[in-house]
């Protein structure tokens, strides 16, 4: 492949668009791979759309090599199967709906699960016919709340989406391990640095489900590991160290006490400190237990209040909370809401007004750290009134536990105790066992080995294909430019002729061919009457792994070859360019 500069399809930038607020957006627009059309929604121009089938063909190679099956699905889909799993309500205003003439429903697929199934139930019966594992590379489409970051986050994306259909868990766990296997591969060829960490299992629960992150400092997702052991996890799916239930025995009995003017977490301590000191310690932070009530919107449109009581040194983590109560989403407690409900106390919220057995009848979940025998300050549901002594399992029981509270770095570790780190990335594929929910909402069944009709078992695999363009470029810049992994750069060489010697211009239009037919993807910049100053910010800022620059020194015999990423040149003996640059490409 031999592009020329003075013909390709492209304008460099030199302002950074308005809208970008992380690098791989700014470099993209600038660099002339990705064009805005309309919020979270972008065109691709040759040499982004390049590098986008570059991803595309890795991601093909590995699947196939697992021998996975591509297939292709449309983006337009009917109602009737998203209807019958219950998404074409849980999506809420996540789908891009719309009608046909005849005034039938269609919806622009945010994911494929349900046709994937349908396709299975249709053509297979058997035990016989199982394992199977299809996959497509599609442009998916979801009405995010908020597109950002370019192509990063968009509305318009594309997804390897991949599905596994098994008869049992054995055959679930093999199918499970061989997808694994291939995204270790995929990810180590798209040449960034990334963690595999524990998530969600999703509404299903229990199964495995693993997140590759890319790690990125401004990467949406915060996700922990060990300092000591090779734990990792989303943060979303950080279970709290489990502790011993302490004795009643010999514990405090409850009392409830005086504490004007305390409505927030600080001004209680200091009351504590000050009215009633301890002798052991003095109070923190942690002694007390802070109830904060949320409204849950479900699917089906009711509202639902509940109430969360956490350790008050911790605020409940929205995403967390958020991935625990899927599908519903979160919306605020308002003050129509607290006028409804009288027992509520603003700031002096407690168990003894919450759960449903109690007068506010709102369902109360606790955090994992109030095990029966811990004793807390909590709020007395009066004004200026707090609660001491008061012990979980004995004065009072939550309704269950919930894994809410915010995940910090020091925090123990799930497995061996050690301190948790904090560290960020972004999500760039998911791999989970989805168990039997669109095959029991779709009827998916085979016949088993003795003859009985079973549901089938599936696990549902995904990469953000589009979203790594851009993930490589956060993993992969400097503050001129873009700095492509080989696998993936649009071009192996920048090659540019400099000055006007029509000797240097005919040397490096033979070269450019030359390597073309060694099978070289050469990006060439033949343009006449550009400055050496204008093609090297180009070059540095599109970010080919190698650039190789033909001018003066051709007459001494020799060309120069910049290292892209390490900024390291070398001379190289005119006569010996060509089978030096093969082998400069050859490696990685
Ligand atoms: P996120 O939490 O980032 O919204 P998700 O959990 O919705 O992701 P999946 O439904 O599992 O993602 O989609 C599979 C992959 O598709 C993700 O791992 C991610 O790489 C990619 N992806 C998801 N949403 C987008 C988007 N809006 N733009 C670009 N890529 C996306
Ligand atoms: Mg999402």
């Amino acid at each position: 492949m031999l592009l020329r500069m003075s013909t390709l399809f492209l304008r460099t930038l030199r302002e950074d668009p308005a809208d970008a607020e992380v690098p791989s957006h700014r470099l993209l627009v600038r660099a002339g791979y990705v064009r805005r059309a309309a919020p979270g929604i972008y065109s691709w121009l040759p040499l982004g759309y390049e590098v986008l089938r570059n991803i595309e063909r890795i991601v093909r190679e590995e699947m196939n090599a697992i021998r996975a099956q591509e297939v292709h699905f449309p983006a337009l889909l009917p109602r009737e199967p998203y209807e019958a799993s219950n998404r074409w309500t849980e999506y809420g205003d996540n789908i891009f709906r719309l009608k046909d003439r005849k005034d039938a429903d269609y919806l622009l697929g945010p994911t494929h699960e349900e046709m994937f199934t349908l396709l299975v139930k249709d053509l297979y019966s058997s035990y016989k016919d199982l394992p199977v594992w299809l996959y497509q590379i599609q442009t998916k489409y979801r009405d995010e709340p908020r597109p950002r970051a370019g192509i990063l986050r968009g509305r318009e994306f594309v997804m390897k989406d991949s599905y596994s259909f098994d008869v049992n868990e054995e055959s679930l766990q093999r199918s499970y391990q061989a997808h694994r296997d291939a995204y270790i591969r995929i990810f180590d060829r798209f040449g960034f640095d990334y963690v595999i960490v524990d998530a969600m299992a999703g509404a299903m629960g229990g199964s495995a489900s693993e997140e590759f992150l890319a790690t990125a400092e401004n990467g949406e997702d915060t996700y922990v590991r060990c300092t000591t052991c090779d734990y990792a996890a989303n943060v979303e799916a950080v279970m709290v160290r489990a502790t011993e239930p302490i004795p009643f025995d010999g514990l405090s009995s409850a009392h409830v006490e005086d504490t004007p003017n305390t409505p927030t977490i600080d001004s209680l301590v200091d009351h504590l400190n000050a009215a009633f000191p301890r002798s052991d310690r003095s109070w923190q932070a942690s002694d007390t237990l802070k109830n904060v009530v949320v409204v849950l919107m479900h699917p089906d449109g009711t509202r639902e209040p509940l109430a969360l009581g956490v350790p008050g040194d911790r605020e409940v983590d929205e995403k967390r909370l958020q991935a625990q109560v899927e599908p519903a989403e979160l919306t605020a407690f308002t003050e129509e809401d607290f006028s409804a409900n009288p027992a509520l106390k603003k700031g002096y919220i407690g168990p003894g007004v919450l759960g449903s057995q109690n007068a506010s009848g709102i369902r109360y979940l606790v955090d994992p750290r109030v095990v029966d025998g811990t004793a807390w300050v909590t709020g007395a549901d009066e004004d200026g009134r707090h609660v001491l002594d008061l012990v979980a399992g004995r004065d009072f029981t939550a309704d269950g536990i919930i894994e809410a509270a915010e995940v910090r770095a020091g925090d123990q570790c799930p497995p061996d105790g050690r301190a948790l780190e904090t560290a960020r990335g972004i999500e760039m594929g998911h791999i989970f066992m989805l168990g039997r929910r669109y095959a029991e909402a779709l009827d998916c069944k085979v016949l088993d080995e003795n003859g009985k009709l079973v549901t089938v078992t599936m696990g549902s695999y995904g990469v953000g294909v589009s979203r790594a363009v851009a993930a490589i470029v956060e993993n992969s810049h400097d503050d001129i430019g873009i700095i492509w992994p080989r696998e993936v750069a649009p071009a192996d060489l920048h090659l540019m002729a400099t000055g006007k010697d029509s000797a240097v211009f005919e040397f490096a239009e033979q070269l450019a061919d030359d390597l073309e037919a060694a099978g070289i993807k050469v990006l060439y910049d033949d343009r006449k009457g550009v400055s050496p100053g204008v093609k090297f910010k180009d070059a540095e800022l599109l970010g080919m792994p190698t650039i190789v620059v033909v001018g003066k020194n051709l007459a001494d015999g020799v060309i120069e070859v910049r290292d892209r990423a390490s900024g390291e040149r070398r001379d190289v003996p005119a006569g010996e360019a060509l089978s030096a640059l093969v082998e400069e490409c050859s490696q990685n």
